[in-house]
C-alpha cells in the first residue's frame, strides 16, 4: 500500500510557477520556492533562465492586445527568471491562492504578492490559471529531460 499510488488515482495536476525578473533581482527566489516546498507540493523542474521575447509573447498570448502587453513582455524578459514545475492534487488553484491577487495591493497578507510586492507590473511571480494551462506552460518552458518524476521520502507524511 503506497500513498503515492493512491494520490496518482486522484486528480494530480501540474502548474507552472515562475519567479519573475524583479523577484530574482530582489533576492526572493529562496523565499518563493520555500512557500511551495513547505506547503507540500512536489517540485518536478527548476531552472534559472533568460527568457527570449518570442517565448514571453507565446506564454502571454491571451493578453496580446492589452495596453500593458508591450510593457509586460519587456518586464518578463528584463532579466533571468526562475522556472518551476510543481505537481500535486489541487496544485493549480492552491498555488494561485498562495500567490495572491494579480494586483499586489489587493492581495491578502500571507500571500506571496500580498507580502512581497506593491505593483501589478512588478508582482514577482507567475502561476498557471488552469490545469490545461499548467500543462501548456510546462511544455513551453521546459524541454524533455529537464523534468523529474520522483517520490519524496516525506510522501506518507503528506497524504494519508
Ligand atoms: P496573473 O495570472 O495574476 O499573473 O494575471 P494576468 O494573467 O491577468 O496577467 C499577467 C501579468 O500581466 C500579471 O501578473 C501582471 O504582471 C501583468 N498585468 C496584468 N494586468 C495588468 C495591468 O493592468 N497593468 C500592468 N502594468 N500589468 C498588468
Ligand atoms: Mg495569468
Amino acid at each position: 500500500f503506497l500513498p503515492h499510488l493512491v494520490a496518482a488515482m486522484e486528480e494530480v495536476e501540474e502548474t507552472y510557477i515562475m519567479v519573475k525578473p524583479d523577484g530574482v533581482q530582489r533576492g526572493l527566489v529562496g523565499e518563493i520556492i520555500s512557500r511551495f516546498e513547505k506547503k507540500g507540493f512536489l517540485l518536478k523542474g527548476l531552472k534559472l533562465f533568460q527568457c527570449p521575447k518570442e517565448l514571453a509573447e507565446e506564454h502571454y498570448k491571451d493578453l496580446k492586445g492589452k495596453p500593458f502587453f508591450p510593457k509586460l513582455i519587456d518586464y518578463v524578459t528584463s532579466g533571468p527568471v526562475v522556472c518551476m514545475a510543481w505537481e500535486g492534487v489541487g496544485v493549480v488553484a492552491s498555488a494561485r491562492k498562495l500567490i495572491g491577487a494579480t494586483n499586489p495591493l489587493q492581495a491578502e497578507p500571507g500571500t506571496i504578492r500580498g507580502d512581497l510586492a506593491v505593483q501589478m507590473g512588478r508582482n514577482v511571480v507567475h502561476g498557471s490559471d488552469s490545469p490545461e494551462n499548467g500543462k501548456r506552460e510546462i511544455a513551453l518552458w521546459f524541454k524533455e529531460g529537464e523534468l523529474c518524476s520522483w517520490v519524496p521520502i516525506q510522501a506518507p507524511w503528506l497524504r494519508e
